[in-house]
């Protein structure tokens, strides 16, 4: 049933034409893949926690910034991380890693991953893991955000083979804080719209990302107040109804890795 599905996520970060996602929602078909666990957009529960993600990190002026505010309010975060710059700038994964967050596969090169043959969507995910994960433990689920959100069938169907739990984020937390409409305006989306298992999209990395760190330092006190608590996608799955299977899934990819 699965093959029948097609499949184009087309939330295009960079680009203007997807500037409404409502002209988005209706060229997916995410509410046929949702209910697999496939494609995680968020995990709504009884429980008050949001995650809140990073791309196209690291970056060496914003990352660490981002780093010290999320230090400060004890939070951890996730990163969904470019391989490129993971190679350039391993000293900040590695602080992130200390510090306790989370970090997530972005891809070598961050390609228009929508274009890519099946070999290059391989190539370009073996070889940031092997940066984040030169050992290849298999105790976590391993976590990739495709580049502007975009998958395709033929896609999902490799990175579901190379055991990658896919990790878009809730269409009404993304603030779009790439465009820097000053920070205010950023907070203000991110806190007038939350829900209880919401992904909340935010840049690292990619241009000048001081609103960004602005933003959350108004955003992770309000959140507190409100009540919610701020956790890792990993931390959050845990609410998904079938988490187990995803684990089992984890652990036929390793089977499928044995000599
Ligand atoms: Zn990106």
């Amino acid at each position: 049933m699965f093959n029948a599905f097609r499949v184009i996520f087309s939330i295009i970060m960079c680009s203007i034409l997807f500037n409404n996602s409502k002209v988005f929602a209706e060229i997916i078909n995410r509410f046929e893949v949702e209910k697999y666990g496939d494609v995680i957009w968020e995990v709504p529960s009884k429980k008050k926690q949001v995650a809140i993600t990073f791309d196209d990190g690291p970056d060496p002026v914003y990352t660490s910034q981002i780093l010290d505010v999320l230090k400060k309010e004890e939070v951890h975060a996730t990163f969904f991380l470019i391989g490129k710059r993971v190679k350039k700038y391993p000293e900040i994964v590695k602080r992130e890693l200390r510090e306790g967050h989370e970090i997530g596969n972005h891809t070598y090169n961050h390609p228009s991953f929508h274009t890519i043959s099946r070999h290059k969507v391989v190539d370009e995910t073996r070889k940031t893991e092997h940066l984040l994960d030169p050992a290849h433990h298999t105790d976590y689920i391993k976590l990739f955000r495709p580049p502007g959100g975009t998958v395709t069938e033929k896609n999902l169907k490799v990175l579901k083979k190379e055991g990658y739990k896919i990790i878009l984020w809730s269409w009404h937390q993304d603030p779009r804080d790439w465009t820097n409409p000053g920070a205010q305006r950023i907070a203000s989306h991110i806190l007038t719209n939350v829900k209880n298992g919401d992904i909340i999209l935010l840049h690292d990395s990619g241009g000048n990302r001081s609103q960004t760190v602005l933003a959350l330092k108004i955003i992770l006190p309000k959140l507190k107040k409100m009540g919610y608590e701020i956790v890792t996608v990993d931390e959050l799955l845990k609410m998904h109804p079938r988490y187990n299977e995803f684990h089992e899934t984890k652990m036929e990819k390793k089977e499928e890795i044995l000599p």
